[in-house]
């Protein structure tokens, strides 16, 4: 029989999972806080724990800790991860300091279905959802390379993949993190990304709409959203703007909205002033994201001058708009590069 990824169960399944065993039902929270506070790596040490127990346990279960293959720093204290997977498969996260806080950027699949043109993921095309566990583990294997002193309080699913396309693994993923007896982290200060999933935002708004909902809007008309996020055949503007409009959002709990400034692709005042009536009255907050580039890219960076331009427009119409400050850019700052380079593979032009 194979073994119980015991990472991938929330503290529901987790109960469960200690009685078929015969267990009593108190075990289920002494386990959670070995594997989730005290972060052990193996069953045996698991000490409050009968030798029988560990014993069982590690019949009926098992471990996946992520191998970290490689990390960079950067100047700014950004740290970029290269995580390998039971499997072979390579995925990155990355740590980003902020004032008083930090964030983990992580992954929820291995490459990415949707095909955005700019996109370095994008390219490779995709494998597989990841599992919750493989979720959770990057932000478990990052605390502990980054020291219990700085605290990671905050999560963002906006690294590699489609998050709503892996909607049952990524909404465990977010009940681990956030039990009390598990991650123990705070609802709100969990953001998922999606490129405009509706049935995926629908359920959103249904089972977990307290974390935070991002748009990667990145267009203000379909003939350009069209050509960059490809899936915006099948879910246009106009349905992601009715899906939002009935959000459960507020002012306390806005959406963002992302957009990346591409030079002379969607950049345009025209583009600004577009945006602007088309969120008009819903509240978000718009995210200004200068294009990483990386080499082979088919679009350039939006001068910075044009950006504050475009933010201007924004604001005249009242609406919240801020640009992204661009982090680790001394390192593989685009996500999708640190695995790129490390396969040694080379980044072409198409
Ligand atoms: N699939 C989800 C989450 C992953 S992408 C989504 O689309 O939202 C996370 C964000 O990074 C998206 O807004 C995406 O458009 C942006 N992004 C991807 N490649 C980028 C690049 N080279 N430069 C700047 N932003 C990029």
């Amino acid at each position: 029989m194979e073994k119980v990824d015991i990472k991938s169960l929330t503290m529901e399944e987790l109960k469960d999972f200690v009685k078929e065993l015969g267990l009593e039902s108190y075990r289920a929270k002494q386990i959670a806080q070995w594997l989730y506070k005290k972060r052990v790596s193996s069953f045996e040490q698991m000490t409050n724990l009968s030798k029988e127990v560990r014993k069982l346990l590690s019949e009926k279960a098992e471990l996946h800790p992520l191998k970290l293959v490689k990390v960079e720093e950067s100047s700014d204290g950004t740290r970029k991860y290269l995580f390998e997977l039971r499997d072979g498969n390579r995925i990155e996260s990355v740590f980003i300091p902020e004032r008083g806080w930090n964030t983990i950027c992580v992954s929820t699949q291995v490459g990415c279905p949707i095909g955005c043109k700019f996109c370095l993921t994008a390219k490779d095309g995709f494998t597989r959802n990841l599992t919750p566990s493989e979720i959770v583990e990057q932000y478990i294997a990052v605390q502990r390379d980054v020291g219990e002193e700085r605290r990671i309080s905050n999560v963002v699913f906006m690294g590699m993949g489609e998050p709503l396309l892996s909607f049952d693994n990524v909404k465990k993923a977010v009940e681990i993190m956030t039990n009390r007896d598990m991650l123990d982290l705070s609802t709100r200060k969990l953001t998922i990304s999606t490129v405009g999933i509706v049935p995926g935002i629908e359920r959103m708004a249904k089972e977990m709409n307290r974390v935070k909902l991002a748009i990667s809007l990145h267009a203000t008309t379909d003939e350009v959203r069209n050509y960059l996020v490809p899936v915006n055949r099948k879910y246009p503007i106009s349905r992601i703007m009715e899906v939002l409009r009935k959000y459960p959002a507020d002012n306390n709990r806005r959406i963002m909205i992302e957009y990346v400034m591409l030079k002379d692709v969607n950049d345009s005042l025209e583009d600004a002033k577009r945006l602007a009536k088309m969120v008009k009255g819903l509240p978000v907050k718009v995210n200004l994201i200068p294009f990483n580039p990386y080499p082979g890219a088919p679009f350039e960076p939006t001068p910075r001058e044009k950006i504050e331009e475009f933010q201007k427009v924004l604001w005249d119409r009242n609406i919240a708009a801020f640009i992204r400050e661009s982090r680790g850019q001394d390192i593989s700052a685009a996500c999708g590069m640190l695995r790129t380079k490390e396969r040694g593979c080379k980044i072409t032009e198409n």
